[in-house]
């Protein structure tokens, strides 16, 4: 991509609304922009982390063996009154009346909808176990939208439904999304730390947040600092075998939230493991038994010919929310540091000439790149040095790559480093080499 024909709206002076350093990164680096209180409109390069965010989450729902459908974000109030919840949501849930005075509603999650799917279809015991997924934004009427995407109104949930026979099927169902959840959190290169939880309004008995934890989070967490040294299962992890080992591995150090906090088996930690911290919930897991089925009559057939209630659970993961814990999580003084598999382009290349003997050294070397499928940002605009360098390390790319008339009399380009911020200079053969193997190889 050109600069020259993109649409980044750097901002050059830092935004006093924002209170945290992610909110004010993501409009300095032309991510987002507000439109209402906790209402965002998705940038180009915003937009571009956003789907890849997604993607990875995607693909680690397919891979545990979850199924990608799409639901409406808007729903029927009948729907929410069969599971009582149209009145108990209160005032978080944004209320629509269409032209026929039908009552209606702005999705603030969708077990209902899902329930009724399931049970418009499913009648057998053989059809399960099932679990459905979608990524769908999601409305909650919060009172203090603030921190930019981290609480928003409008934002981007994955939410998917596992329906099983019995609670210890059920718990293999949470198993493989515990596992999954494992994945996807870590190859966005956070460390997502699993808490015992409240399952809050929602019901049920077995939750999960995973969290991770930022000096500006809005959860307090405790921890045994054991639980960041585990090991993330891998891509070979057999989703239809038995997880309870790794699942076992992970709750056994202690970590909550303030709501389950168990002061007394905190104190009881060694002094030197006891972490009491900060975090940001971006996903939460719960088993919630029959709850929606017996209210909304979700039933199949067991083999033995009984029609008994479905066992559900459902699990969320805060895919616009995670834009921000990202940001938060990495990050220095001049800009974002985006992990590769997120970042919006891989490479941000300098010419810092444009017009002149730099012009065909560029091109190539973007040529190149590109077919190499590395993701490259080209500035090719005819601005000051000062400005190329701060805005790329503003928006964070994990490489740039710098043409300039002086290097380029010795055949050199330069290779920096966003992260560990070291330059290298060599030529422009062997800087394709190299950005192509760390980013591809
Ligand atoms: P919170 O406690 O932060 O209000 P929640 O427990 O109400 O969140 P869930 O119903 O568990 O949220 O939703 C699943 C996920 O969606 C959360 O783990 C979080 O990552 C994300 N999420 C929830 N509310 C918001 C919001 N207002 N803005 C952005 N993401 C959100
Ligand atoms: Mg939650």
């Amino acid at each position: 991509m050109r600069l020259s024909r993109y649409f980044l709206p750097i901002l050059k002076e830092t935004p006093k609304e924002a209170e945290i350093v992610s909110h004010r990164l993501m409009l300095r680096a032309g991510m987002i922009r507000q439109q209402s209180a906790g209402i965002y409109a998705w940038l180009p390069l915003g937009h571009r982390v956003l789907g890849k965010v997604q993607k990875i989450v995607e693909e680690e729902q397919n891979r545990s063996g979850a199924v990608q459908l799409l639901m409406p974000t808007i729903q029927s109030a009948d729907l929410w009154r069969e599971s009582g919840r149209y009145e108990a949501y209160g005032k978080e849930m944004l209320r629509i009346v269409d032209r026929h005075d039908r009552e209606m509603l702005y999705g603030p999650t969708n077990e209902e909808m899902i329930t009724d799917i399931f049970r418009s279809y499913v009648r057998s015991y053989k059809d399960l176990p099932l679990n459905l997924y979608h990524v769908q934004w999601k409305f909650r009427d919060e009172v203090r939208p603030r921190f930019g995407v981290m609480r928003g109104r409008e934002f981007l949930m994955k939410d998917a439904y596992s329906f099983d026979l019995d609670q210890e099927r059920a718990r293999e169902a949470y198993n493989r999304m515990f596992v999954a959840y494992l994945r996807t959190f870590a190859r966005m290169g956070l460390k997502a730390i699993p808490m015992k939880a409240d399952t809050g309004p929602i019901g049920g008995d077995l939750s999960h947040e995973f969290i991770i934890l930022a000096s500006t989070g809005e959860s307090e967490v405790f921890l045994d600092k054991s639980i960041l040294d585990l090991p993330i299962p891998g891509e070979d992890t057999d989703f239809n075998g038995d997880l309870s080992e790794i699942v076992d591995a992970w709750t056994t150090p202690y970590a909550a939230t303030d709501e389950m906090h168990d002061e007394a088996a905190f104190e009881a930690l060694p002094e030197e493991t006891k972490v009491s911290a900060r975090g940001i919930e971006v996903g939460h897991i719960f088993y919630f038994g029959t709850k929606y089925s017996d209210a909304m009559n979700a039933k199949v057939t067991t083999a033995e010919g009984v029609d008994i209630p479905v066992h559900m659970g459902s699990y969320g993961i805060g895919v616009s929310r995670l834009l921000g814990g990202i940001i938060e999580a990495s990050h220095d003084d001049d800009g974002i540091i985006w992990p590769t598999e997120v970042a919006p382009f891989h490479v941000g290349l300098i010419n810092m000439k444009p017009g002149d003997e730099c012009d065909p050294v560029c091109d190539s070397l973007y040529e190149q790149l590109e077919n190499a499928g590395v993701e490259v940002l080209y500035d090719d605009r005819k601005t000051s040095a000062g400005q190329k360098f701060a805005g790329m390390d503003l928006i964070g790319l994990p490489w740039q790559l710098i043409v300039g008339p002086r290097g380029l009399k010795s055949g050199e380009v330069e290779i920096k480093n966003r992260k560990t911020g070291e330059r290298e200079s060599m030529s422009p053969e062997a800087a394709v080499a190299k950005l192509v193997a760390a980013l591809k190889g």
